[in-house]
């Protein structure tokens, strides 16, 4: 197929998308009791990486090298990597497999889905789109299943070029040791422990509203939530009491119902996870300012809710500040300045995201330059796009997703020598 027939069917994909927003948000809430308000924003937002990325198709070039040698032609290739095997976790399925799969099939490569074993309904769905859209046979492929027998088969199985991975960093960490075996390619999209620093310069009511989005906007789960807030100390005992007055309100409920701003947790074990970083909290020593455990409202109680909760006086030790939670718990660290601020944001072994709240430019861009992780918000927080490159520093991954120069990740150099001489010079030498 040319280049320019892939990126048409990209654009023809995309309008089918669009078509089913809604029936596959719905889907995705039946799965993973996310909002539906928030899947339907992803469902109508997805379209423009396929969009985006089928705009690039046409324009993967090489070059012709001006070599250095007499009578030798050399120019280079871009060629697709082969098969990609994309492994999604349950938390935004479609989304993180569009970041995938747009450039992949873009590039020219075929690709085998593994979406969470949770949450495989949306992505067998979304497959049929494909096929509807025009794909040939064989380039888009789901194969679902536990991660621990399908996907580990896809990541050993020699015939894959590639994985790309967003999920936990234990798991990352297999995948990675695995694709090593066979020397594949591979992107990692781990998990992250991401501090939203307020300083007192700051507008609060914006701050309040970020860092509410940051942790209890998908009921905290999602990788970039702003789970460590650090709020300098003239503001500190303010922000915690803004912040529980904002949070108390949260309406918890069906996840299909506009009104509802938190949803329960996706699954029976992640609840459980969640609860048990709640008590580990608790024997810490951090302060509970707001929630600590399982709503009581009996309308609430066949779903695995979790309350909002806010705990106060956290330190950089405390595990509940150091380990990825996943859920709708917030821990709220005092600082001093802006260096013990960088400080305490860098002291973790992630690096995927970070807010900073401040009126002042400069320190506004002083922490954007020091901060280790991949996305720095200023005085907003949560916000992509399909231009904007994504991934994390440290143990939150390697590679990013989205923004033009990714499609290189799913693409491999050749470099062609065409010999014009008439005679071969001397075997013996390099040339
Ligand atoms: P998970 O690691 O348990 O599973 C992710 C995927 O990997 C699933 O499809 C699972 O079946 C598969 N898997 C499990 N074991 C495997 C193995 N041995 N070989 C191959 N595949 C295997 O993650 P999860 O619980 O589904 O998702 C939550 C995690 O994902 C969190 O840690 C979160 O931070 C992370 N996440 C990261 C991003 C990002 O872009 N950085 C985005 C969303 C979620």
């Amino acid at each position: 197929m040319t280049a320019s027939a892939r990126g048409k069917l990209l654009w023809r994909l995309a309008d089918l998308i669009e078509r089913d927003a809604e029936e596959l948000a719905r889907i995705e809430v039946r799965d993973n009791g996310k909002l539906y308000a928030e899947m339907l924003g992803q469902l109508q937002y997805i379209p423009e990486w396929f969009r985006y990325f089928g705009g690039l198709a046409d324009k993967i070039e090489g070059g012709v090298l001006p070599i250095d040698k007499a009578e030798m032609f050399s120019y280079t290739k871009r060629e697709p990597l082969g098969v990609v095997v994309a492994i999604t976790p349950w938390n935004s399925p479609l989304l993180l497999l569009a970041w995938k799969m747009a450039p992949a099939l873009a590039a020219g490569n075929t690709i085998v889905i593994k979406p969470s074993e949770f949450t495989s309904c949306s992505t067998l769905e979304f497959a049929r789109l494909f096929k509807e859209a025009g794909f040939p046979d064989g380039v888009v492929n789901t194969v679902t299943g536990l991660g621990s027998e399908i996907g580990a088969a896809l990541v050993e199985n020699p015939r894959v070029a590639k994985i790309a991975f967003t999920g936990g960093d234990a798991t990352g960490a297999a995948v990675y040791a695995a694709a090593a075996k066979s020397i594949k390619h591979v992107t990692l999209e781990l998990g992250g422990k991401s501090p939203n620093i307020v300083f007192a310069d700051a507008n609060l009511e914006n701050a309040v509203k970020g860092a509410i989005s940051g942790i209890f906007a998908a009921t905290g789960q999602t990788c970039i939530a702003g789970s460590r807030l650090l709020v300098q100390r003239p503001i500190y005992e303010e922000m915690c009491q803004r912040l529980v007055a904002f949070a108390a309100r949260a309406k918890l409920g069906d996840p299909m119902d506009l009104v509802t701003q938190v949803g329960p947790i996706t699954t029976q074990a992640q609840r459980e996870k969640v609860i048990n970083y709640i008590e580990i909290a608790r024997g810490e020593g951090a302060r509970c300012l707001l929630g600590g455990g399982t709503p009581d409202a009996p309308e609430l109680a066949k779903g695995w809710f979790v309350e909002p909760t806010i705990f106060a006086d956290v330190t950089s030790q405390m595990r509940i500040a150091r380990e990825e939670v996943f859920g709708p718990v917030l821990s709220i660290i005092p600082f001093e300045d802006e260096n013990e601020a960088i400080e305490i944001a860098n002291d973790t072994i992630y690096g995927l995201a970070a807010g900073v709240w401040t009126s002042d430019i400069r320190r506004a861009f002083a922490m954007a330059n020091l901060i280790k992780a991949g996305t720095v918000w200023v005085n907003t927080y949560r916000a992509v796009s399909y231009m904007a490159p994504f991934g994390g520093y440290k143990q939150s991954g390697i590679g990013r997703e989205s923004g033009q120069a990714m499609i290189n990740e799913y693409l491999q150099t050749k470099c062609v020598w065409i010999s014009l001489a008439e005679s071969s010079p001397d075997p013996f030498v390099m040339r």
